[in-house]
C-alpha cells in the first residue's frame, strides 16, 4: 500500500517508534524512510552515531535510541523530508514535533499553524515553538510546533493559516498539475518537472525515450523514485490514461551493487 500511496500506514509508523519508555524520556528522531533507496547522508550527519552504520547504500536506516538526543541534524540533511524530531517529555498535555519544511515564507515563532496528516488531512492547529533555518549546513529548515500530545505522531505537515491570503510561489501540494517547472522530478540526475514537460511537448511521451533523451531515470535510484512521477506527468500532458502508458525497461543490476558481489559471486544480493 505504501508504494502505492506514498502514506505510510499506522503499522509502519508504529514500527519505526521507539518503546513508550524512551518516548517518554526526551527527544528522539523518528525515521519514516520506508523505501529502499540509494542514500545515506542521515548516517553520515548524525553526530552521536545513533543512525547505524548502513552494510549496503539501498539499506532502511536503522535507529539506536539510546543515544540519540533529537538534535535534529537528520531531519534537516534527509533529501526525502522523512525524518522528524519528536519531543514527548516536557508535558502531560502537549508535545512538540520537528517538521523538516521547504517552503517559503517560513513560519516565525509563536504563529498558529494548521497541522496536517501523511495524507495531508487537517488534525489540529499547532503554535510554532522554533524555526531552524540550518544557514550553517544549507540544509532544510525544520519547524518546530506544539501541539496536543495524542495527535504528535499523527501529525507530519504544517501549513500557514494565512496561507490563502499570500501569493504563494509553489503551488497547491496535492494539485501537481500545478508543479512549479523548477520541481526537481528526477533527484539523482538533477533533472526539473519543467525538462520533462519540453520533451513531452515534443513529442517524447515514453519513459524509455525520455531515459535516453535527458537521462531521467538514469542515475544510481533506477527510476524507483521518479518513474512514477514522470508517468504521472506523461498521463497529464497527453492525457492517456495512467496504465496505458509503458512502464520503460528493467536492466540488472535493478539496484547499485557492489563489485566485489558481482565478482565473487555473492548469493542474496
Ligand atoms: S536527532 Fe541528532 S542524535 Fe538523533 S539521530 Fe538525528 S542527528 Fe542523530
Ligand atoms: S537521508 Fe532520509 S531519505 Fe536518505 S536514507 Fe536517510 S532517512 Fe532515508
Amino acid at each position: 500500500m505504501y508504494l502505492k500511496t506514498g502514506v505510510a500506514d499506522k503499522e509502519l509508523v508504529s514500527n519505526a517508534l521507539p518503546t513508550e519508555e524512551r518516548r517518554a524520556s526526551g527527544p528522539y528522531a523518528i525515521i519514516e524512510c520506508f523505501q529502499e533507496i540509494p542514500c545515506n547522508p542521515c548516517t553520515e550527519i548524525c553526530p552521536f552515531g545513533s543512525i547505524l552504520p548502513m552494510d549496503d547504500i539501498n539499506d532502511l536506516p536503522r535507529m539506536d535510541y539510546d543515544t540519540c538526543t533529537g538534535c535534529g541534524l537528520c531531519a534537516a540533511i534527509c533529501p526525502g523530508l522523512a525524518i522528524f524530531i519528536i519531543n514527548e517529555s516536557y508535558s502531560d498535555t502537549v508535545a512538540s514535533v520537528g517538521i523538516p519544511y521547504e517552503f517559503v515564507p517560513l513560519p516565525q515563532k509563536g504563529d498558529v499553524v494548521k497541522m496536517m496528516d501523511r495524507a495531508g488531512e487537517f488534525v489540529t492547529d499547532g503554535k510554532v515553538l522554533r524555526v531552524v533555518p540550518n544557514k550553517k549546513y544549507e540544509n532544510t529548515p525544520v519547524v518546530t510546533v506544539e501541539v496536543p500530545k495524542d495527535k504528535v505522531n499523527e501529525v507530519r505537515f504544517l501549513q500557514l493559516k494565512q496561507e490563502a491570503e499570500v501569493a504563494m510561489p509553489t503551488a497547491d501540494p496535492n494539485d501537481e498539475e500545478n508543479l512549479p517547472d523548477t520541481t526537481i522530478i528526477c533527484r539523482c540526475e538533477n533533472i526539473t518537472v519543467g525538462e520533462v514537460r519540453k520533451m513531452i511537448d515534443q513529442g517524447y511521451d515514453d519513459f524509455d525515450e525520455l531515459k535516453r533523451l535527458i537521462r531521467t531515470g538514469m542515475g544510481p535510484c533506477q527510476g524507483r523514485t521518479c518513474r512514477h512521477l514522470i508517468m504521472q506527468e506523461i498521463s497529464r500532458k497527453t492525457g492517456k490514461k495512467f496504465e496505458d502508458i509503458e512502464l520503460g525497461a528493467f536492466r540488472p543490476p535493478t539496484k547499485p551493487i557492489q563489485l566485489e558481489q558481482l565478482i565473487g559471486g555473492k548469493e542474496d544480493v
